[in-house]
């Protein structure tokens, strides 16, 4: 009897070591589920799968059922996003993109639009000038959290629902581990930390912008690198996560 196979379109966003010449694949789905397969020989010089299943590749893969991980029969290249991969400053500004897909996406759990909006960023980087990268990085991040239902509330109070002014230059109170900003009243009774309000109208501002208008707006890199650093401290006590890329990216001094 033949292995019922099935083709699909995905994003490569992790590799782990099988074996001697195997390597498991990580990858996101059209409809913004995680999955993996194993692509047996990989690792071996001059494999085709090597180069099409590379991290960023998007692929058109064929893969059947196995008795434990599914394996990858066919792949076929459809986008390399090369400069990602092989530029150390883009490379550095995209790979927080993969690693919080990695991170954040379930097996069997659909996520409408995730695979478009990662696959929008990601043409986005492939074409951005050195010093935009970051933005959209950072833009994407807080989508994602948006998209996940972790949005944070930069504007309104996370206890009571007032409304918290943000205006330029002024600071605020903030909660990363309830979710947003807190106003005045409510700070005595909700741990707290003070963030600069100009920080949260980045974080709103990059939340509502098309990743091609957060480019062509060249954000300066000291506002793209408070949203980073906004969303790793997001990451790490708002979802428990811990992204090393990202890390990397705020401490290279890279950019
Ligand atoms: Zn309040």
């Amino acid at each position: 009897m033949a292995t019922p196979t099935k083709s699909c379109r995905v994003l490569v966003v992790r590799k782990t070591k099988l074996r001697e010449t195997d390597l498991i694949i990580a990858f996101l789905h059209e409809d913004g589920s995680l999955g993996q397969a194993v692509a047996r020989g990989a690792r071996k010089p001059g494999n085709t799968f090597a180069s099409r299943l590379e991290y960023f590749c998007l692929a058109d893969v064929l893969i059947a059922k196995g008795r434990g991980l599914p394996i990858v029969t066919e792949a076929r290249c459809v986008n390399a996003h090369a400069r990602l991969r092989e530029d150390v400053l883009f490379n550095a500004a995209s790979s927080p993109i993969l690693d919080a897909l990695a991170k954040c996406g379930q097996p069997d759990l659909p996520v409408p639009r995730l695979f478009d909006m990662a696959c929008a960023a990601l043409d986005e980087l492939r074409s951005c000038q050195e010093d935009d990268a970051p933005a959209i990085c950072a833009a994407f991040l807080v989508k994602l959290f948006a998209m996940l239902g972790f949005r944070p509330r930069v504007s309104t109070c996370v206890s009571c629902g007032a409304q918290v002014p943000l205006e330029h230059g002024a600071w605020r109170d903030f909660s990363f581990v309830e979710g947003g900003a807190v106003c005045v009243d409510c700070r005595s009774h909700v741990q707290t930390q003070r963030i600069e309000a100009t920080t949260l109208l980045w974080v709103q501002t990059l939340l509502g912008q098309p990743f091609a208008h957060v480019r062509e707006s060249h954000v300066p890199l000291q506002a793209s690198f408070a949203v980073l650093h906004f969303a790793h401290q997001w990451f790490r006590e708002h979802m428990g996560l811990n992204l090393k890329s990202l890390n990397f990216l705020l401490t290279s001094g890279l950019f």
